[in-house]
């Protein structure tokens, strides 16, 4: 589609993983027989009709989308519902831009830049920061292929990517086969050849994020632990100190589990970073080229002198010298949905032509 490659929009002044892009087709044959032959309007009122008409963001957004929408990788499309070929077919492409400071300028630049009329459409949304959470989680799941043994490495350069989106995950990850806990780090990350070592709470966030994506798939979810249940999980957290840092002191793994949610979803960091059109694309490039890597479980890991006991002692807050726990803010998030109607106003029209 050349048509489609020279107007995209330009997002280059959006932090990495801010803006998400989605693609649904339209079949306008189906849309045009939903509005003449169900709804009995006459050709030209339906194509009026049909040029005011935009979908809803969760059908625009949705992965399974319903007649006359449909999502397709194919080059050369067919409308699953009837058949009906390219000319037929529309696209409309959505941007999903997170609101914040680190993107304010730049949308408003980008809307101001955008032609006039009905070819954009920008609708708003309010979410909650758990919501984009499970968003990002779900458009990760998607893009990983979890049969692979190589999305663990995946998920977990994903995951950093949005912790901290100034490093560049990409090209490190391209020589890393490992990711272990390190004992010595208490921030950050380091690399040594192949592995790369993880201070213990980007590490527990690491798991958590991969049991999150793992876990509709299997019993339980899978991480660089190997297969845990939550109730493993949630000890493990609480053997490297994770539970302890960032103020969870519940002991029923449901509260815990809410917590954990809810603190992933909402500290600072989270939030500002976000999740990942652009990256996760990549993503999928990476598990592509990344086959056959072999991913360590964790069963040769750094974890050395370290006795069951000591996690115990952890549990019960005893080290006078633990960090301050993240602030913990449960801010709503808003999404402003950039909808591009242009490829829809030109084919509708041209379709309604060959009608006349
Ligand atoms: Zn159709």
């Amino acid at each position: 589609m050349a048509t489609t490659k020279k107007r995209e929009l330009d997002l280059k002044d959006f932090p990495p993983g801010t803006v998400t892009e989605f693609t649904t087709l339209v079949c306008l044959a189906c849309i045009f027989d939903i509005f003449t032959k169900q709804l009995g309007l006459a050709p030209r009122t339906a194509f009026s009709e049909i040029k005011r008409h935009t979908p809803t963001t969760e059908e625009l957004t949705s992965r399974s989308a319903t007649r006359p929408y449909f999502d397709t990788d194919d080059k050369h499309p067919h409308c699953p519902y009837c058949g009906s070929t390219k000319r037929w077919l529309a696209r409309f492409d959505t941007y999903c831009i997170e609101g914040g400071k680190t993107t304010d300028a730049a949308r408003r630049t980008l809307i101001k830049k955008l032609p006039k009329g009905d070819q954009f459409l920008v609708v708003e949304k309010k979410s909650d920061s758990r919501a984009v959470l499970f968003e990002w989680l779900d458009t990760l799941g998607v893009n990983l292929d979890l049969t692979e043994g190589s999305w663990l490495l995946d998920a977990t350069r994903n995951y950093l990517s949005r912790r901290e989106p100034k490093t560049n995950w990409g090209e490190i990850f391209e020589e890393i086969r490992a990711v272990r806990r390190s004992n010595r780090l208490t921030e950050g990350s380091e690399r040594d050849g192949i592995r790369l070592f993880l201070a213990p709470d980007l590490y527990g966030e690491a798991i958590l994020i991969q049991y999150l994506v793992s876990r509709s798939h299997t019993h339980g979810g899978l991480t660089l632990e190997g297969r845990l249940t939550l109730m493993d999980l949630i000890r493990r957290l609480r053997y490297i100190g994770y539970l302890d840092r960032i103020g969870i002191t519940e002991r029923d793994p449901g509260e815990v589990f809410e917590k954990l949610i809810d603190h992933l979803a909402a500290t600072r960091d989270w939030s500002r970073t976000s999740p990942a059109g652009k990256d996760l694309s990549r993503g999928r490039a990476g598990t592509a080229s990344g086959r056959g890597k072999k991913v360590s479980t964790g069963s040769g890991s750094d974890r050395v002198g370290r006795s069951k006991k000591s996690a115990k002692e952890s549990s019960k807050s005893k080290t006078p010298a633990l960090p301050e726990p993240d602030e913990i803010i449960t801010e709503p998030v808003k999404l402003y949905y950039l909808i591009d109607r242009r490829d829809f106003l030109e084919k509708s029209k041209s379709v309604y032509a060959s009608y006349a």
